[in-house]
């Protein structure tokens, strides 16, 4: 893209800094006991101010309350979101239209913080307005180039009082393998190599990790030195006894399907889809996210007994992954 091409771009998509993507969204469901219950059970949160009302009523809450982290949820439109759509729907869906017209083909989810002032009761209902706060300057990542997008949303309660806030980072990018095509002339059909995954981050509590999946071939798990108690994903500081002081086990590998689900969309390259990504309970107690392998995603049940199995990528990345137990 020559710099006129590029400026004119920018003009266009600074244009929607600003703009609300849509009128503001009415939550289909009331604050309810049932979506609260169900959320519990996803999350392995017992806490009995969210279920039982007796006990609710000797909390600081006097009643039941919700999750704070539920916040979203209760403004999502369910099944819908996954229908895609062949036109844009509102103004955020024409922004990344608009970038992905312009080879900004990739998009990826960077962070997002949430603000909770209270919890919510049963009964409220939940309004939200998403507007696009910023969009940065063109980026140079380890994805490729692109732009970071913020949205901003602000829930209020059926008396418009503010019952939270959310800010939402995503990067939208030319992924780095299409643009080497490019460069090198090759052309958009003649990609030939395999891109690779996308890396995890690695950093200094959890780097050992990976270090230890790929030179060991094992699937390790944190464990605290002073009471013996196991954590994963690895973490500073034992939840039980506070202690820093940690080593780590082997996992036999073993272990079975807690939930799973099916991933279609969004497809990044370097991996092959559908995705079977699963929640395993580790024959150790701890649970962690996987994928699963060697199974078509029809026979993936819930309970399945499953085993290890360390895929190596063809750049000599490592990484633990499941299959049906034989
Ligand atoms: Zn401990």
């Amino acid at each position: 893209m020559n710099d006129e091409k590029k400026k004119a771009l920018e003009a266009e998509i600074y244009s929607y800094v600003g703009k609300p993507i849509g009128p503001q969204v009415i939550g289909r469901d009331p604050v309810n006991s049932p979506m609260i219950r169900q959320w519990c059970e996803a999350m392995a949160d017992a806490h009995p101010a969210y279920f039982d009302a007796n006990r609710a009523k000797e909390t600081i809450h006097g009643e039941i309350v919700a999750p704070p982290t539920m916040l979203q949820a209760w403004i999502m439109d369910g099944f819908d979101m996954s229908k895609g759509y062949d036109e844009p729907q509102n103004e955020q869906q024409r922004l990344h239209k608009l970038l992905a017209d312009h080879g900004y083909s990739g998009v990826l989810g960077t962070n997002t913080e949430e603000n909770y002032p209270r919890y919510l009761r049963l009964g409220e209902t939940v309004k939200a307005l998403t507007v696009i706060d910023s969009i940065s300057e063109e980026k140079a990542t380890g994805v490729g180039i692109g732009y970071f997008i913020t949205t901003k949303t602000a829930f209020e309660n059926q008396d418009g009082e503010d019952i939270g806030s959310m800010s939402f980072r995503v990067l939208r990018y030319k992924p780095a393998q299409e643009q080497q095509a490019v460069a090198t002339g090759a052309g958009k059909d003649a990609v030939a190599a395999k891109p690779s995954r996308i890396k995890p981050p690695m950093g200094h509590d959890n780097g050992w990790w990976w270090t230890q999946v790929k030179e060991e071939d094992c699937l390790p798990i944190q464990r605290c030195t002073d009471c013996s108690k196991l954590r994963h994903p690895p973490r500073p500081m034992c939840d039980a006894c506070g202690s820093q002081s940690w080593d780590s086990i082997k996992a036999s590998g073993r272990g079975s399907i807690h939930t799973f689900t099916v991933v279609h969309y969004p497809q990044f390259p370097g991996y092959e889809y559908p995705i079977v990504s699963i929640i395993v309970d580790l024959e150790e107690g701890e649970r962690m996210a996987s994928t699963l392998v060697d199974c078509p995603p029809e026979d993936c049940k819930i309970g399945m007994a499953v085993e290890l199995v360390i895929q190596e990528d063809d750049d000599g990345f490592k990484i633990p992954f499941f299959r049906p137990a034989s």
